[in-house]
């Protein structure tokens, strides 16, 4: 019988840094497994660039049936269903995620689903995954136990940044996990951070009618963009009728049961206070290494780096 537990490379996190690499491994030669806790494809294909996309894609359109005139056609009662729309997005995520799953299948890549952790360099134990979160393994996965590999890539990518005072709760404060699914267009929205995930969503919520407001603690939005290309991108959005702080930021966020006061810090001695139906949590994202074992392996964080 085919030994299942040990393999030459085992890569942990199926993003695009791990797929890929699992991929070009095999090809190699390798005999390679790929470890997955939650969905093929990773943040990109499920939870960022490839849903994203789609939602922008519907704005796109929506927009486009309201300027239908500008390009000598016409269009009328042009609406919209934010359900169907978000639909559409997840099934195009879960097109992506199952083709991860024949990409893995098609180049001999054992797929193991659960969480990993080195328990010592080349070793790897694999624990049910979260149950909150509910994604079904790919067909032939293999599950939890002790796996062993001469090589190890850790591949496991990044969740969102939280700041304190700024914590998201699921409900009004969200992250780009809440964002990507809601069921609604709130009618005014606060964007914190606008980097590229901030921008997308401001646009996003913006062209389907909400009243969006973007704080940006930097000089620039898109800060780490060119200056002209922010410059440019700033006057598109304002145009489209986003309101943009910049050198802000967010002295406090006050609760309620449904809606979110918001006192900005406006740079030049000035606060104001503002209050929004939702708020984006958009202030970047910070790296899967917890709970991974790396102080077990001869490999070590930049983190771990800074502070040693
Ligand atoms: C809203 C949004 C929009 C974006 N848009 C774009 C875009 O348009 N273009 C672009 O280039 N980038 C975009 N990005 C960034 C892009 O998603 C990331 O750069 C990319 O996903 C990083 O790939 P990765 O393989 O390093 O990690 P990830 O895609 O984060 O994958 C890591 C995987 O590892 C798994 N994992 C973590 N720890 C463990 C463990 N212990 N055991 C098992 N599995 C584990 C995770 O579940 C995850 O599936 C966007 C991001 C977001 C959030």
């Amino acid at each position: 019988m085919a030994d299942t537990s040990s393999f030459d490379i085992i890569i942990i996190g199926s993003g695009p840094g791990g797929y890929v690499t699992a991929i070009r491994a095999a090809q190699l030669g390798f005999k390679t497994a790929i470890v997955e806790r939650a969905y093929l494809g990773g943040i990109c294909l499920n939870w960022g660039c490839i849903p994203t996309k789609a939602l922008l894609r519907s704005a796109e359109i929506f927009h486009y049936f309201q300027h239908a005139k500008d390009y000598g056609l016409s269009a009328s009662n042009v609406g919209f269903d934010p359900k169907a729309v978000v639909a559409r997005s997840r099934a195009v995520s879960k097109r992506l995620n199952d083709g991860v799953g024949f990409l893995m299948k098609k180049n001999k890549v054992a797929v193991i689903w659960g969480e990993a952790a080195l328990d010592a360099p080349g070793r790897v134990t694999v624990t049910p995954p979260n149950p909150q979160i509910k994604a079904d393994p790919p067909k032939g996965a293999l599950g939890p136990g002790g796996y062993s590999a001469k090589h190890i890539i850790v591949a496991t990518g990044a969740r969102p940044r939280v700041l304190p005072g700024l914590e998201p709760d699921g409900k009004l404060v969200w992250t780009y996990f809440e964002a990507m699914v809601a069921p609604a267009i709130p009618k005014s929205l606060l964007v914190i951070g606008s980097g590229a995930i901030g921008v997308e969503f401001a646009s996003y919520y913006r062209a389907f009618g909400a009243e969006v407001t973007i704080v940006e603690v930097l000089p620039q939005i898109l800060p780490v963009e060119d200056a002209e290309i922010a410059a440019f991108a700033r006057k598109a959005f304002e145009k489209q009728g986003i309101k943009i702080f910049t050198g802000a930021k967010i002295a406090k966020l006050d609760r309620t049961a449904d809606s979110v006061a918001a006192t900005i810090d406006d740079g030049k001695g000035g606060t104001q206070t503002l209050t929004f139906e939702r708020v984006i949590s958009a202030v970047g994202v910070v790296g899967n290494t917890e709970n991974l074992g790396l102080e077990k392996t001869r490999g070590e964080s930049r983190a771990q780096r800074h502070r040693g």
